[in-house]
């Protein structure tokens, strides 16, 4: 089949973008390194990803809702953001807002799962797995990938969706700004004694950053950041040892809390693309912005900028126009950077004065607290991040 856009990477991203140009007929070809089974099953991977409004109005408008399971889909209703054990937090709810909830927690295998199903009915788009690319390179009239089999694949369009490592993005010259912040998040689940009453809190302390994200019932999904060097020790903890440290760290306030299941590792690398477009070639997903994920954004930045691209090659072939032109893909660039940068830069400086135990950062992000509790303009982005237009 010719192809009038390869997609490079079926993950969350890719598929989201394929899915959203389905009914235009083009001729969409997915590349992707992992196994099919892998793909339309995937396992628990301990990432409980925090949804905006926005997402999921795309994914219902994508179909993707019907594949994830209602008791999958639990209701953020409250944040509260806390400096070491003091009780006092900067807070957030949904009071103006109109809305019951600040955002959902959905596991990203079943965010995935759902991606991978609502791509399957349409004819026009094709999907290569256990397929690696090796090398890309673009031309003024067409894109070429080469398969680590050697075989070449050609089209107008060729979309990058292949992580925050992305190895086709160094190959077109596009570079990155990476920030490895020499920590690690290490994510699981736990069950306690005390209802989280929805809320959701991010607690800083001296090395340790713990996010406790309410999942259905007396269960939770937590995000412990700590430095590289430490990670190795508090994933081989003994369960009762690490059932006790959180609890400590919490202030028992979820009561008696037990691990269930597996704890899951990430390196924290933050990345940016100087540029997201380059002749025939285009950048989605984390390969494009890909967060620390302390301010939940990383799906939520992938799917709209998915939604977005697709807008543009919607637009372009009302107009006539060739899909991989550079009025189309700089459209797209501009607007994903104007929706971003912000969120990005941002992201990066609340980590680096969160996690910065100088006695004068520690009085700043106390005062950080406070002001940004007594600073309507700050909370209303905050919350309308999460909420959408109508916060
Ligand atoms: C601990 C943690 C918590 C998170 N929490 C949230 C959250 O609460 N909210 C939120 O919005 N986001 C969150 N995120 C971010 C979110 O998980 C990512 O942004 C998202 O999964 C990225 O999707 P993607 O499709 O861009 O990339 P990926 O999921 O990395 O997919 C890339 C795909 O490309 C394939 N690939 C790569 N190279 C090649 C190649 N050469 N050839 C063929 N295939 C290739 C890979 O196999 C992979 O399937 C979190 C991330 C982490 C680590």
């Amino acid at each position: 089949m010719k192809s009038d856009i390869i997609i490079i990477g079926a993950g969350p991203a890719g598929l989201g973008l394929a899915r959203a140009l389905a009914d235009t007929g083009l001729c969409i070809t997915l590349i992707e390194k992992q196994k099919a089974d892998i793909l339309a099953d995937p396992p628990l991977d301990g990432r409980d990803i925090a949804l905006t409004h926005d997402s999921l109005r795309i994914m219902k408008e994508m179909g993707m809702l019907k594949s994830i399971p209602k008791n999958e889909i639990a209701p953020i209703c409250q944040a509260q953001v806390f400096s070491g054990d003091s009780s006092y937090f900067l807070g957030f709810d949904t009071k103006g807002t109109g809305k019951d909830a600040l955002g959902f927690l959905v596991p990203n295998n079943a965010i995935r799962k759902a991606a991978w199903d609502v791509v399957q009915p349409f004819a026009n788009i094709s999907i290569r797995t256990e397929a690696e690319v090796k090398q890309v390179s673009t031309t003024a009239t067409g894109g070429t990938v080469v398969l680590t089999t050697g075989e070449r694949l050609a089209a107008p369009l060729i979309v990058a969706a292949d992580s925050r490592f992305s190895s086709t993005r160094k190959q077109m010259g596009i570079p990155a700004s990476l920030t490895d912040f020499g920590r690690v998040a290490i994510v699981c689940r736990m069950t306690h004694s005390k209802p989280h009453d929805s809320v959701a809190k991010e607690c800083f302390f001296d090395a340790w950053t713990l996010a406790i994200l309410p999942l259905l019932g007396k269960k939770s999904s937590i995000v412990i950041t700590l430095p590289a060097d430490e990670a190795d020790a508090v994933m081989q903890m003994p369960l009762e040892a690490f059932n006790g440290r959180i609890e400590r760290n919490l202030g028992a306030a979820l009561g008696k809390m037990r691990l269930t299941g597996e704890r899951y590792a990430y390196p924290l690398v933050a990345v940016y693309a100087t540029r997201f477009a380059a002749q025939r070639f285009v950048l989605i997903g984390d390969a494009a912005v890909g967060m620390h994920p302390v301010t939940a954004h990383g799906y939520n930045l992938g799917l709209g900028g998915a939604d977005r691209l697709a807008q543009e090659i919607r637009k372009a072939i009302s107009l006539g126009l060739d899909i991989g032109d550079s009025t189309v893909l700089d459209s797209y660039a501009r607007a994903h950077r104007r929706a971003s940068a912000f969120l990005y830069h941002g992201t990066n400086i609340l980590v680096k004065l969160f996690t910065d135990h100088r006695r004068g950062a520690l009085a700043l992000r106390n005062l950080a607290l406070r002001v940004g509790n007594h600073l309507p303009p700050f909370r209303k982005y905050v919350t309308r991040q999460l909420t959408g237009k109508a916060a």
